[in-house]
């Protein structure tokens, strides 16, 4: 174990790491995979401090015992330790407002920390940050004030230093209280996953199955959108697959339970709490070596290929990027792109189709572009990504089937769709392309979906029809009223 001063705070406390892995003394930084667990971004979330240095303890104990699956990650990995990512405001929360959250930055610079003070560490990280004002707040005595500009906190560009330059990290787990949840990106605007969400699945379970008993794991716009945050800058910028846990209060499930931020001092309870933590934790750990196989508590394998991820977490049914299958095409006269979600590891993956029961063709599928990106970042694509294939020479009527392999092996998925031919009356509304969805007849009605499509269109472009039938960028159409704005 070897500690490491990683900076100082605004009002210069140190800001310590802890490395463990086995020869941490003379190993140079960086030499082995990498695992971050770290607690009180929020000043007031104790047992995330708690949890982290049990956890640390834990490891270290049983390293000490020789047991074979510690003393294995220990030889194979790092772990690291950062049980108070914001000291000033943890202090604060003994000294003076126990329900303290934020840093101590005198916004207002009046030489007194009051409500008017203190900048949301978790909203200051350089990912979408001040996308809009529903993830973060530009007013300074509010709970999730961003700060004035992006990592202008000497706190986060601590851990930013620590993430980016000391540690080849794989995953990152930021403890937090309180409800129960299992976080996961992307948080900044919802019905979004990563391409990477297969990992995340098998590591954090679905709401049937969760990886922390009685936890709710999921992508983190769906409890509320968050811009600036943790999780989203490590993997949307660091390449670092990271959650939130979102710790208990202590006194779940009793229908009165309202600790709160003020989990009990009391050591049954607290104990309970990590080791309810703990299996989590520890597949974290044990998956470094290899991120795109990780250990599932929930015995979930990560595939090779998906066509819809949605078939295993039924929360993401009709998410974009969760089903990619084309059950109807409207490319009559044309050809019809169609996408997998594959394991970067995996190479000579395949497109294969058959039209109206005919011989089946192959297109090599090549990695899908990315368009212009609506509402910035996609590097949310560590270890999968999407890939596209062409299906070519449809007509109005044609039967299709469709299907992707992977190195020659077995048939990974199977689809088929029907060209329905193109249409821009009745209820034929959108007109869905790989390259973005067109929306027709905006003089008539809008479906009740349209808001949730053009949310959640990041990786595409989005098109409407003007009044003349040309087609327009929406981020350049008249039709602002159905951008999200927030
Ligand atoms: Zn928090």
């Amino acid at each position: 174990m070897k500690l490491y001063d990683i900076g100082d705070t605004i009002q210069g406390r140190d800001i310590w790491a802890i490395r463990m892995t086995q020869g941490a003394r003379g190993r140079p930084l960086g030499s082995r995979p990498a695992v971050l667990y770290q607690g009180t971004t929020h000043a007031r979330e104790w047992i995330s401090t708690e949890v982290s240095m049990r956890l640390l303890e834990w490891f270290l104990a049983e390293r000490r015992a020789e047991n074979p699956e510690v003393v294995e990650i220990l030889e194979t990995s790092e772990l690291w330790f950062v049980p108070v990512v914001n000291p000033d405001g943890y202090e604060f929360t003994f000294t003076d407002e126990r329900l303290w959250r934020k840093n101590l930055r005198d916004n207002d610079a009046n030489g007194d920390i009051t409500n008017a003070d203190g900048v949301d560490p978790n909203r200051n990280y350089p990912e979408h940050w001040n996308y809009d004002v529903e993830g973060s707040s530009s007013v300074i005595s509010s709970e999730t004030y961003r700060g004035a500009e992006e990592a202008s906190e000497p706190e986060n560009q601590a851990n930013i230093d620590l993430v980016e330059d000391m540690a080849d990290f794989r995953f990152a787990i930021s403890y937090h209280s309180f409800g129960q949840l299992l976080l996961y990106p992307q948080g900044w605007q919802t019905l979004t996953m990563t391409a990477d969400d297969p990992i995340y699945l098998a590591l954090t379970g679905t709401d049937d199955d969760p990886a922390v008993a009685d936890f709710n794991p999921g992508v983190g716009a769906d409890l509320y959108t968050t811009n600036g945050e943790f999780t989203d800058w490590a993997h949307g910028e660091a390449g670092v697959l990271a959650w939130t846990p979102e710790l208990s209060q202590g006194c779940e499930p009793a229908p009165d339970c309202d600790f709160g931020f003020e989990f009990p001092d009391d050591e049954d309870l607290v104990q309970t709490e990590f080791e309810r933590n703990l299996d989590f934790a520890l597949n974290v750990a044990k998956s470094a070596t290899d991120p795109d196989d990780p250990a599932s508590h929930v015995g979930l394998d990560t595939a090779n290929l998906y066509l819809n991820i949605a078939s295993l977490d039924p929360w993401k049914t009709n998410w974009t990027q969760a089903d990619l299958r084309v059950d109807v095409s409207y490319a009559g006269g044309s050809s019809q792109p169609v996408e997998v979600l594959a394991k970067r590891a995996v190479e000579n993956v395949t497109l294969h189709y058959r039209i109206n029961g005919d011989a089946a063709q192959t297109d090599a599928a090549s990695e899908s572009p990315s368009g212009d990106v609506y509402g910035g970042n996609n590097a949310y694509n560590v270890y999968y990504h999407y890939l596209r294939g062409e299906i070519p020479d449809l007509e109005v009527g044609d039967s299709v089937e469709y299907w992707f392999t992977s190195g020659g092996a077995a048939t990974d998925a199977v689809e088929e769709y029907a060209d329905a031919g193109l249409s821009n009356s009745g209820t034929n509304i959108f007109r869905w392309t790989l390259d973005g969805f067109w929306i027709y007849n905006l003089d008539t009605k809008m479906p009740p979906g349209v808001q949730m499509y053009i949310n959640n269109c990041y990786r595409l472009d989005a098109y409407v029809q003007d009044a003349t039938l040309n087609k327009v960028k929406i981020s350049e159409s008249p039709y602002a009223i159905f951008k999200p704005v927030k």
